[in-house]
């Protein structure tokens, strides 16, 4: 077994347990966290120090090396090429946006959304009152998505199943590489529907640092579009990527609704307690291997459910 220490700063360790926080383990004493991914096993430390050990250790820690501050830069080694900055300007132009829905949740797909927005649109669409969609209902979702599906306003939108999304994830991926390769087909998608139609840029709603979404990408001999700027809250500045998470979110809550009628009984989102106990009725009514088409299998609610029928039995 072979394995590699880098030293981080606290903000990047910081970032790697929230990328990790559904696959995190039992960390051993004076261990910040300790998770297991199918290539790696990785324990951080106060100290700034992480070890990562196991089948790929270098592959994975490659994905945090580009964050810059590692120990064990190379001499000679080219620093992250950092994004230039957003000028604000972008938001009142014509542009495009994409963000995702579902990854939060246990049951249920994960969607993508990339929009195109004219400048001329910008202001109706703020009027319309799109905004960032978790500051909406469910019920408004549905209706602002017909809104803008009647503006024909051009858009791409992918769905990554259950069966898809544990089968990726069983493979080693992490749900970050997952959701980047998704925003990066829906806005390749996009821009092939638009042709020549002139935008000022693509804002990705942040959901990683710019360096680790590229060596997403470069993992699948992919390569950032021109002109993609990365920006968190986007929502809040951008009206694209608003109705992105418009479109998103009523995609998701239109596919657990068509999950809730295949199952006979309505399917909960998010990942707290009640949704540890319809898995539990799941795995019982169904078995557990019925949940890889429900459910994003490694969340913990899994093992929550299977303790709980556990206890059930006692
Ligand atoms: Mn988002």
């Amino acid at each position: 077994m072979s394995q590699k220490v880098d030293n981080y700063s606290q903000e990047t360790i910081e970032k790697m347990k929230k990328e990790y926080e559904h696959v995190l383990v039992n960390a051993p004493p004076g261990a910040l966290f300790r998770a297991k991914t199918k290539q790696a096993v990785i324990t951080a430390y106060k100290s700034g120090k992480v070890l990562f050990q196991g089948n790929a250790p270098l592959e994975e820690a490659a994905k945090w090396t580009a964050e810059g501050d590692t120990g064990t830069k190379k001499a000679g080694g080219h620093p992250p090429k950092i994004m230039d900055r957003i000028d604000s300007d972008l938001y009142t132009k014509s542009h495009i946006g994409s963000d995702e829905s579902g990854t939060g949740d246990y049951f249920g797909p994960i969607t993508v959304a990339a929009v195109y927005i004219k400048q001329e649109q910008v202001e109706t669409l703020k009027q319309l009152g799109i905004q960032d969609s978790k500051k909406i209902t469910d019920a408004n979702i549905k209706a602002l998505a017909k809104e803008i599906t009647k503006r024909a306003i051009p858009y791409s939108l992918l769905v990554l199943h259950n069966q898809k999304y544990n089968h990726l994830q069983q493979a080693g991926w992490s749900q970050g590489k997952m959701k980047a390769i998704l925003h990066h087909h829906a806005i390749q998608n996009l821009l092939k529907k638009i042709g020549d139609t002139h935008y000022e840029g693509i804002v990705i709603d942040q959901f990683c640092t710019p360096p680790v979404y590229k060596n997403y990408l470069a993992s699948e001999q992919l390569k950032l579009a021109n002109k993609t700027f990365f920006q968190t809250k986007a929502e809040s500045y951008s009206i694209a990527v608003a109705t992105a998470s418009i479109i998103a979110r009523a995609s998701f809550l239109n596919e657990m609704e068509k999950l809730s009628k295949q199952i006979g009984s309505s399917l909960l989102k998010g990942a707290g307690k009640q949704v540890d106990k319809l898995a539990a009725a799941i795995i019982q009514k169904e078995g557990e291997t019925s949940l890889h088409n429900y459910a994003k299998v490694h969340f913990a609610n899994t093992q929550k459910a299977k303790r709980y029928l556990e206890n059930e039995k006692l």
